[in-house]
């Protein structure tokens, strides 16, 4: 006799959706638990630097020490590798070291904000200003009329270095894009949004009160140059050799009556970022090596000595190739690795963009995009059916909640991840992360229990 149409169904179709209500009770209270310290990490992870910091000591209080390429380790020895301090890597030796291959879970530490230019400062009308050029796929109106802080470095002709962090202690000052006000905006309610504001238009607010009544030129930009020589011994020419971002000055907080989400600036992609780095410091004794690695540079296409495009992380796989008598070649080709970066999340205000059946929804668990990239799967690496089970097998095997993420519908936009840069090495690779809503607004918002599963997922992936 043959199945009714009810059994057939269970037989051989998807099951429902259920959606957040597949999390037990207890999960969700291990998911809350673990995004305290997640929240900490995002607060003082403002900039590519300030998250190597962080992690480095995060790695070393979990007994990671440098790298040293002339040392030989050991199955079960933590080292951490840092390049130019933006990007680190964090290897646990395993029981056949680099025979097999490596696993690697690769995540990025930028994200979009605005950059000072080099020559930044001027005075304008009793105003004194910062150029600035933005970095990453801003939307710029989001970006105006919001509290900022600085967060950089700078490097005086002496050499010296100095770090500078002001904005984010609500007693401290901060800095803002200006915006129209509305009742003037007439003729600019009538251009398109992308026109509306120009990259030049994102000037800084800094200072409005002169050095003093003299007749010298230029007395409010004078009169800010003093204050910054006073406290960091700078003058403007150092502007020439530094790196200056600014950043949302907006603390990460609980999002929902039900404080089941996180908003915040920099989820993308800190917060796969995070999960990797737990994923490796949680991971004693592999049978693999294990590296998470983040990188720098991902929001402007991976490119120069710190991005994704980098020899950096090749070398370090050569090294520990060669100290276990193998070809770094031999290595890469039989390794895997997790892309680890966000998908953006459905949302129903907008929901046209979105194809509902091959989008991902925010707290349904973490987000596996077989390709990225845009019309006709351009400028991707598409998973193969192959990786494709394995990785689907392991997750099933960790109890790792997930889902499947296409980014909006066909041919309506696209974005790419660090994926095909690590295919291009001849890895197996495919992306996996948390689905973020507003991605690349300076206030970003993921759900807790998907940071959680994408923890589960990356350690799954080690042991
Ligand atoms: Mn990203
Ligand atoms: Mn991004």
């Amino acid at each position: 006799m043959s199945d009714n149409a009810k059994e057939l169904r269970e037989k051989l179709m998807m099951k429902e959706r259920k959606g957040a209500a597949d999390f037990t009770p207890e999960v969700l209270e291990q998911a809350d638990a673990f995004c305290e310290d997640y929240k900490k990490f995002l607060d003082n992870s403002r900039t590519e630097r300030e998250a190597v910091a962080y992690v480095k000591a995060m790695a070393e209080e979990n007994g990671f020490v440098e790298y040293d390429p002339n040392k030989s380790y050991k199955p079960g020895d933590r080292v951490y590798i840092i390049n130019r301090e933006k990007a680190i890597g964090l290897a646990v030796i395993g029981k056949n070291g680099t025979d097999n291959g490596v696993k690697l879970a690769i995540a990025h530490i930028d994200s979009p904000r605005i950059d000072l230019k080099p020559n930044p400062l001027y005075q304008d009308n009793g105003m004194a200003l910062f150029k600035t050029h933005y970095y990453g796929g801003i939307k710029k109106y989001q970006w105006t009329a919001i509290p900022l802080a600085m967060h950089g470095r700078v490097v005086k002709l002496d050499g010296s270095t100095v770090d500078i962090r002001i904005g984010d202690d609500p007693e401290d000052e901060c800095f803002l894009i200006t915006d129209l006000l509305p009742h003037l905006d007439k003729e600019m309610a009538t251009k398109t949004m992308s026109k509306a504001f120009t990259g030049e238009d994102l000037n800084i607010l800094v200072g409005s009160r002169p050095y003093d009544g003299s007749d010298e030129k230029d007395l409010i930009a004078l009169n800010v140059m003093k204050i910054l020589n006073d406290r960091y011994g700078i003058c403007e020419s150092d502007f020439l050799s530094a790196e200056l971002n600014f950043c949302p000055a907006f603390k990460t907080r609980d999002v929902g009556f039900d404080r089941s989400m996180i908003g915040g600036y920099g989820h993308d992609d800190r917060c796969c970022a995070y999960p990797s780095v737990m994923a490796a410091i949680d991971t004693k004794l592999p049978e693999c090596t294990c590296i998470t690695y983040l990188t720098d540079k991902e929001e402007t296409g991976s490119d120069g000595n710190t991005g994704m495009q980098s020899d950096f992380l090749r070398y370090f796989i050569y090294d520990l190739a060669k100290s276990d008598g193998n070809e770094g070649y031999r290595v890469l080709s039989k390794s895997k690795c997790l892309s680890a970066d966000v998908n953006a999340a459905y949302d129903p205000t907008f929901a046209s963009v979105y194809e509902p059946k091959n989008c991902s929804f925010i707290n349904e668990g973490v987000v596996i995009s077989k390709y990225t990239g845009h019309g006709g799967k351009y400028d991707t690496s598409d998973a193969s059916a192959e990786f494709m089970g394995e990785i689907r097998a392991m997750l099933e095997k960790n109890g790792v909640k997930w889902q499947i993420g296409e980014l909006g519908k066909v041919d309506i936009g696209g974005g790419g991840t660090i994926a095909k840069y690590v295919a291009n090495m001849n890895v197996d690779v495919v992306d996996l992360g948390v689905a973020v809503l507003c991605m690349h607004a300076p206030f970003e918002v993921i759900g807790k229990a998907d940071i959680y599963m994408a923890y589960k997922a990356f350690y799954g992936l080690f042991n």
